[in-house]
């Protein structure tokens, strides 16, 4: 691979799962990632047994979620979710900084038709709605929120809207997810790649088809000429076709080096992505204090016990309500909550 000002070395063929490779072609001004889920992936869908179609979505939101969210500084969070009318009312995928990944979805059975192929459900998946992106850069930033809305359109599609609505970057986004099948087991891959224009001069960034802001409708679009080094590497991104990008034996430096060698690709420091939750028995703990004690006691299972599923993870964890009391004042009256 051409590094240039750098040292240049032989591209490598080795395969590596769960990782993000940004990268950079400097002669056509554009920098980006490019991310293979495997294992992390597998076990996400896994744990959660949804059904084929359900999968596959959920599957495209993680990838698209590592992609925008592994910009992040330390400490940050994103989180992506959609709220709709369709079979899929809820999807929410979190990633928190540096490297950790949870997804969960919330869907109709009932509107699912078995057998019905995941292409030909894709449409009612969705259905009206919308689509957050919050940003949380920690400490004393600020959070940000990006919508758009949805309406029938892919999620790569709404994150190339929310590209242009809100951060007004040229980018382009492409996702794939497979379920590979060997003998009687199967697993989930999928892979993602997004390139964006990122030229010195901000003149350059223009589109077309960008939010005009303030400005009188129509006057960006008039005279439009598209920057030719941004054509051109959005012709060579949208190459990409799916079964590369989860392609388990095709690595993400030889991927990068089939679509850009003409111009030199720059790939920097991998960073990887694990399937691990945010969520602690010491957080539920504190949560469940925050409930009366009626409500608590509302809990309580035959067992004695209160037990709480992580709706992300899975874990399942039981709590003794009577040592959530051990810190509640002893007198009634002061016990209870406003
Ligand atoms: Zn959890």
């Amino acid at each position: 691979m051409s590094q240039t000002g750098a040292v240049s070395r032989p591209v490598s063929d080795l395969g590596r799962d769960d990782q993000v490779l940004p990268f950079a072609v400097e002669p056509l001004d554009v920098r980006g990632r490019i991310v293979r889920l495997g294992p992390a992936l597998d076990r996400i869908l896994g744990r959660h047994a949804y059904p084929d179609a359900i999968a596959r979505v959920v599957g495209e939101a993680i990838v698209l979620t590592v992609l925008l969210a592994s910009a992040l500084k330390l400490e940050g969070r994103f989180q992506l979710q959609t709220r709709t009318d369709g079979i899929l009312d809820m999807l929410i995928v979190d990633f928190d900084a540096p490297d950790s990944i949870r997804a969960v979805a919330r869907f109709d059975k009932a509107r699912l038709v078995a057998g019905q192929s995941a292409h030909a459900v894709r449409g009612a998946l969705f259905g009206r709605g919308h689509l957050a992106l919050t940003i949380d850069q920690g400490g004393d930033m600020s959070r940000y929120q990006g919508i758009v809305a949805l309406e029938g359109q892919t999620l790569e599609e709404a994150a190339h809207q929310y590209f242009r609505q809100s951060e007004q970057i040229p980018t382009l986004v492409r996702l794939a997810v497979a379920e590979s099948l060997k003998g009687t087991s199967s697993s989930w891959r999928a892979g993602g790649l997004l390139v964006q224009f990122l030229p010195n001069s901000p003149e350059r960034q223009r589109q077309a088809d960008f939010d005009p802001g303030d400005a009188p409708e129509g006057l960006i679009v008039e005279n439009f000429v598209e920057d030719d080094a941004w054509s051109e590497a959005k012709l060579l991104s949208a190459s990409v076709e799916d079964h590369e990008l989860v392609d388990p034996t095709l690595s993400s430096e030889r991927l990068l080096y089939r679509l850009f060698h003409e111009h030199g690709v720059k790939v920097f420091t991998p960073s990887a992505v694990q399937d691990r939750c945010r969520c602690s028995a010491e957080r539920i703990e504190a949560m469940l204090r925050s409930f009366s004690p009626q409500e608590q006691r509302d809990m309580i299972g035959d067992n004695g016990l209160i037990g709480v599923t992580c709706e992300f993870c899975s874990v399942h964890r039981e709590f003794d309500p009577t040592l959530l009391d051990a810190d509640r004042p002893k007198d009634g009256a002061d016990s209870r909550r406003s």
